[in-house]
């Protein structure tokens, strides 16, 4: 960095005119402690003169920061208790922290900026006290160690907000480069000069100077400076956003300062926030969301414990919609299963209806023809039913249609389709069945009929069926393409008719060859 003199620095500020005046009463107070033969009395006319000052300044002296033994109810018995060089430094903090504040809207965020610097003062004395010494001093130094930042903003505006956005997070190594860049100085060299300038003695100003670079201050002010750096990173904890980070550095940093175990440092951090809390409402300035260390802990951990109390519920709702799921599925099964009935079942005998005959002849026909495998189709017609229904009622006739369709399904193998075709006209699908097959089961078919009763209770009916059949034998073919469902069903309606036509009760099969194929053809 190029070295600037201290009037070039004044000369940026047109030689202090923009600068801000320091309070008038911080300069009394400061005018009266440099004399060497000052009287207490005086500094007390001085800060009692202002009741707020007053009023604040007692209580903080009775606050759990000094913890005395009897509560100070004067001013006059705080210097007697604390000493004077605490007094002034308690009414120097006040006047800086009420006086350079401004409560308009604007880039700079003044309550940000002295939660931060009360949070860093309250930790370097906390700090300081933590290596077994006690120092007046630490705390206003720590306090008034970034005043550069405000000055610098409320002197230089726009251009200081420039190199505020440029140093973007609130990372002060970042802002010291930004500043030597833009300035040729940064806040912790001109923070320090301001002081000089308004009259702070060196014990302050000395170490502020090096706050955020301990290494490289005098051997004299180097405890001083690393306590403040160690201060503001333990501030920053608590005032910037990376938490887990910062907290990990201080330990570290701690560490190599003085031996201090997590557990000291976690008391420290506690400490820190708790006396910060109660300072920073003295010094009406918004705490913000501070809060000890261990509660964040706590806190995280709380919102931890309910995120594992909201994952177990997803597994049980889970486990729950899971069954639920299960539980649906084999209700669509049986819904399924009910809607195939409805749409392959005969709704009164419960045989396969008409359209799954259809659709059923398509398929094995063609499975036939692939394989090379023969297919008799069977068709039968109940004899004179319409007497039936004359005879005994419509009620009656179609008990005898239930009755019939149950006797013929305990005459057919599982794998023959058996299907209501029409009213009383049923159809047989009879895959893989030869000719002399084919007569056997329509001869067992008609006995089988003719054999069953029907009781209604007031009668008992026997019907008889006709029967026509029509079977088909790959081999015999040279090719199949042409054999068609509505030849099969045509022919076995043929053989049909020719029952009926010949008395009734009785078969009729024919065996499909070439000539059908042209026949049907024309
Ligand atoms: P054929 O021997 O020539 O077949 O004489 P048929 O009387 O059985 O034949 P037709 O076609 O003249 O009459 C069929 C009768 O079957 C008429 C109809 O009322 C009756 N029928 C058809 N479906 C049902 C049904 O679901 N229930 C009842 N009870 N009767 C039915
Ligand atoms: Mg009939
Ligand atoms: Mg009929």
């Amino acid at each position: 960095m190029d070295t600037i003199s201290n009037e070039e620095i004044w000369a940026l500020f047109d030689n202090k005119i923009n600068l801000p005046s320091p309070p008038a009463i911080a300069l009394q107070i400061l005018n009266i402690v440099q004399q060497q033969d000052f009287s207490l009395h005086d500094l007390e006319k001085i800060i009692s003169a202002d009741p707020a000052l007053t009023s604040k300044m007692l209580r903080l002296a009775n606050s759990s920061f000094y913890s005395l033994p009897n509560k100070v109810g004067n001013i006059n018995r705080a210097l007697a208790v604390l000493g004077t060089n605490v007094i002034k430094n308690i009414a120097l903090s006040f006047v800086f922290t009420a006086d350079l504040r401004n409560t308009e809207r604007s880039y700079f965020d003044f309550d940000y900026f002295w939660r931060r610097s009360v949070t860093t003062a309250v930790a370097a004395d906390l700090v300081f006290e933590a290596t077994g010494a006690k120092d007046e001093d630490i705390f206003v130094t720590a306090l008034l160690q970034d005043i550069g930042i405000l000055v610098m903003f409320l002197s230089q505006g726009a251009s200081y907000i420039k190199v505020l956005k440029k140093a973007v997070s609130n990372d002060d190594i970042n802002l010291m480069q930004a500043e030597r860049e833009e300035y040729r100085f940064d806040h912790q060299h001109f923070g320090a000069l301001l002081l000089e300038d308004w009259g702070i003695p060196s014990t302050i100003t000395a170490p502020m100077r090096y706050h955020h670079e301990p290494e490289l201050a005098p051997a004299e002010l180097s405890k001083k400076a690393s306590i403040l750096d160690v201060a503001t990173l333990l501030s920053s904890i608590y005032t910037n956003k990376k938490t887990a980070q910062n907290v990990k550095a201080l330990q570290k940093k701690l560490e190599s300062f003085f031996p201090m175990d997590s557990d000291k440092t976690r008391d420290l951090l506690d400490n820190v926030a708790t006396k910060s809390l109660e300072i920073l409402k003295i010094f009406d300035i918004d705490p913000g969301d501070i809060k000890p260390y261990s509660q964040m802990l706590q806190e995280a951990n709380d919102e931890l414990g309910k995120l594992n109390l909201s994952y177990e519920q997803l597994i049980l709702e889970l486990k729950e919609s899971k069954d639920k799921a299960e539980l649906f599925a084999s209700e669509l099964r049986f819904a399924n299963e009910k809607l195939e009935t409805l749409a392959f079942r005969d709704g009164l005998t419960n045989l396969f209806n008409h359209r799954y005959f259809q659709e059923a002849l398509v398929k094995e026909l063609s499975r036939a023809k692939r394989y090379g495998h023969p297919l008799s189709l069977l068709l039968f017609d109940i004899d004179h039913f319409k007497k039936v229904n004359d005879n005994y009622g419509h009620p009656a006739g179609d008990q005898v249609l239930v009755n019939m369709a149950k006797a013929i399904m305990n005459a057919v193998r599982p794998s023959d389709i058996i299907a209501r075709y029409g009213g009383e006209e049923f159809g047989v699908i009879l895959p893989e069945t030869d000719f002399s097959g084919m007569k056997v089961f329509a001869e067992r078919l008609r006995r089988c009929v003719a054999a069953n009763v029907t009781e209604t209770g007031e009668h008992s009916i026997k019907i008889t069926i006709s029967c026509g059949g029509a079977h088909f034998s790959p081999g015999e073919f040279a090719s199949v393409e042409e054999l068609s469902p509505s030849l099969l069903i045509n022919t076995a309606d043929k053989a049909l008719y020719i029952s009926k036509d010949n008395g009734r009760n009785m078969v009729t099969n024919f065996s499909l060859k070439k000539a059908d194929l042209k026949s049907h053809k024309q």
